[in-house]
């Protein structure tokens, strides 16, 4: 019988973010974004710093990925990332700090090496920005 919802986990090197059988996951990869319901064949894609979104019971959940990696099979959903915050938990006046700092930098910036890690911690702030207001 086909399954009606899919066991989706997001873990980091510290701990499980998230783990709760849910209705529908969206997310960013490094193509584009993509969505998989239960019963989607197996799929895997690299991910981009940006959100995830779960829906579960007719709730949505949003989460900061900073990037990683998403797989799917047999209804087992993982996405395994560096960093990930639920919206719910996100300090938007760090975000908003660490954006300012990043967009500081960007500016000052005098190597392709500094604009490329500004450039990381901007989108990093901009992920969690985006999954709070979200939220
Ligand atoms: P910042 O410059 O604000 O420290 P960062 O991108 O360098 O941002 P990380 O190294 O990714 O921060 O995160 C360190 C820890 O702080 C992680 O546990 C992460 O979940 C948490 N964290 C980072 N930014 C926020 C935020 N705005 N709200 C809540 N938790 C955050």
């Amino acid at each position: 019988m086909a399954e009606k919802t899919i066991h989706f986990k997001i873990i980091t090197p510290e701990k499980i973010v998230y783990e709760d059988d849910v209705d529908a996951i969206y997310a960013q990869g490094q193509e584009g974004g993509f969505g998989v319901l239960p019963n989607h064949i197996p799929f895997m894609s690299s991910l981009a710093i940006d959100t995830a979104k779960i829906e579960k019971d007719g709730e949505v959940k949003y989460f900061s990925i900073i990037g990683g990696a998403f797989q799917f099979k047999d209804n087992e959903a993982i996405i395994l990332t560096e960093v990930a915050e639920c919206g719910n938990d996100i300090d938007t006046t760090r975000a908003q700090l660490a954006k300012e700092r990043a967009e500081a930098k960007i500016a000052s910036a005098e190597t392709q090496r500094d604009i490329k890690i500004a450039n990381t911690a901007l989108a990093r702030a901009m992920a969690r920005l985006k999954a709070a207001s979200k939220q």
